[in-house]
């Protein structure tokens, strides 16, 4: 039993989806040449004025409204200095003291708990440029398109006691933000990034132990990992009997270890002050209000009405609510064909399935919600077998198509007329006397015989329950 329980409090960087940035008109695309996406304000000439982009202001005001913050009429940016190479102003504009949100929460579920992860706060900052170091040119290089991009930072309490709640935490801080469309999620990109502090206290006390800051994890896995590895490395340390330092480390993913980045000595005196080149941000309260009315369905209230309305149970509701791109492709097939429960079952099987395979989101599936609801359709009507049904979803899911085309073009049809199948059964049995015999004599495992010679006979198109009925009948006369 472990004698120290782990403390994480995590800081999220959220890139905003304007077209814009924060300050100026220049483009946010990423992967443009490097440097294609400048101009005098981003990239810090004197003598220029920044220009505040009323988009970022609601969109951060939106994640606030989600996650139950208040959302503070007038906030204040500010100056945070420091020197590096991609900040070209020498410092970056954030909030500080007067932040655009405050006092939120979210809830999250682990191993069926639910837990409320407090969140301390959300403000607006610009994002800095890039360096890229080339050792093949013995060189360093500055890339400003993503100077001036907007961000929100959203800090959390320290309210996660294990990597598996962190986790939690931060998936359902990105469904929240996609769902709102604010934000694309891209964790490998960096569009969705987080830094995670972790301590260890003894059980029962109160007082929080020293943390450590891990940065440069991007994606779900590698911030469990990390998490995991500094609370092995702390715990070695404590149980020496020495102390665990206040520090800064990196995690790398190819050995799956923290390594100190610098420590509190090094850590950097701010000296934020309120910028003086831009005014507070003022949000009228009616404004405010107009854009609460403007949300959309989030999670939580898609999933009560995923159970109500269309009779789903709590984990399918869930799963199915979890991403909204699968969300809304359920209920696009659902709008094509009213058997939510029939098309929930194939989205659980046989679509989650296909997206873990083929590693794509429901955003990658070729297949239209409609072609997917007619599939389901041609299978719970027995149009073709169950079988026959899974192998064109795959096919579809990545190429797309027709479903009756498909099973026209690949003569698939299930052959469940009896008169049809009749003639089959028995020209089967008229071939096969001794099994016949041995049949009647009470080998009756032998209809598995039977039915595979049926299949063979009509290319695996006859349907299966009606040549058990039938063989049943004609056997034992
Ligand atoms: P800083 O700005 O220096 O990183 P903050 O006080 O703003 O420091 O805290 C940043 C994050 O660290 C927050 O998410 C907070 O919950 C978390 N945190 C603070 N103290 C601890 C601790 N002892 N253990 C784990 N997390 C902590
Ligand atoms: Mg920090
Ligand atoms: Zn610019």
């Amino acid at each position: 039993m472990a004698r120290y329980e782990t403390v994480i409090g995590l800081e999220v960087h959220a890139q905003l989806r304007t077209a814009s940035k924060i300050f100026c008109s220049c483009s946010t695309a990423f992967g443009d040449e490097p440097n294609a996406n400048v101009c005098e304000v981003c990239s810090g000439m004197p003598g220029v004025l920044p220009v505040l982009n009323a988009r970022v202001v609601e969109y951060a005001a939106k994640m606030g409204l989600a996650v139950d913050c208040r959302v503070n009429l007038t906030s204040v940016f500010a100056r945070k200095n420091y020197f590096y190479p991609d900040l070209p102003k020498g410092y970056q504009i954030s909030q500080f003291e007067q932040p655009l949100c405050e006092h939120g929460h979210v809830d999250i579920e682990v191993d069926g708990r639910v837990k409320r992860v407090g969140i301390t706060r959300i403000h607006m900052e610009e994002d800095a440029g890039k360096s890229i170091h080339s050792s093949a040119e013995n060189a360093s290089f500055v890339d400003l398109n993503r100077t001036g991009v907007p961000l929100i930072e959203i800090v959390s309490e320290p309210d996660m006691r294990g990597p598996e709640e962190a986790v939690a935490y931060l998936k359902s801080l990105r469904n929240i933000l996609v769902y709102l469309g604010i934000c694309d999620g891209n964790m490998e990109e960096g569009s969705f990034r987080c830094d995670a502090n972790v301590s260890l206290r003894p059980f029962g006390q109160e007082e929080y132990g020293i943390r450590a800051e891990l940065k440069n994890m991007n994606s779900f896995r590698h911030v469990q990992k990390a998490i995991e590895y500094e609370v092995a490395r702390q715990t070695a340390l404590l149980e020496d009997g020495e102390s665990v330092i206040q520090e800064t480390r990196l995690y790398d993913a190819s050995k799956g270890t923290t390594h100190s980045m610098r420590g509190k000595e090094e850590a950097h005196d701010y000296r934020y002050f309120p910028d003086p080149d831009l005014v507070p941000v003022v949000i009228a309260a009616d404004r405010l209000e107009q854009w609460r009315s403007e949300l959309p369905e989030l999670p939580k209230a898609k999933m009560a009405r995923f159970m109500e309305g269309y009779g789903l149970g709590e984990a399918d509701a869930a799963r199915l609510t979890a991403e909204r791109p699968v969300a809304d492709y359920f209920e696009a097939a659902v709008a094509a064909w009213n058997e939510p429960k029939k098309l929930s079952n194939w989205m659980m099987g046989e679509f989650l399935r296909e997206m873990n395979q083929s590693g794509k989101g429901a955003t990658d599936c070729r297949m239209a919600p409609e072609s997917f609801a007619r599939l389901v359709r041609l299978v719970e009507e027995g149009t073709i077998s169950a079988k026959n049904g899974k192998d064109l979803f795959q096919e579809m899911f990545l190429n797309g198509g027709d479903p009756e085309e498909l099973v026209k073009a690949k003569g698939l049809t299930q052959i469940s007329d009896t008169t049809a199948l009749e003639t089959v059964v028995d020209g089967v049995i008229a071939a096969n006397p001794k099994e016949a015999e041995a049949y009647r004599g009470g080998k009756t495992k032998l209809v598995a015989f039977f039915v595979g010679q049926v299949m063979r006979r009509t290319k695996g198109q006859a349907n299966p329950a009606v040549v058990n009925e039938l063989l049943a009948k004609k056997l034992s006369s």
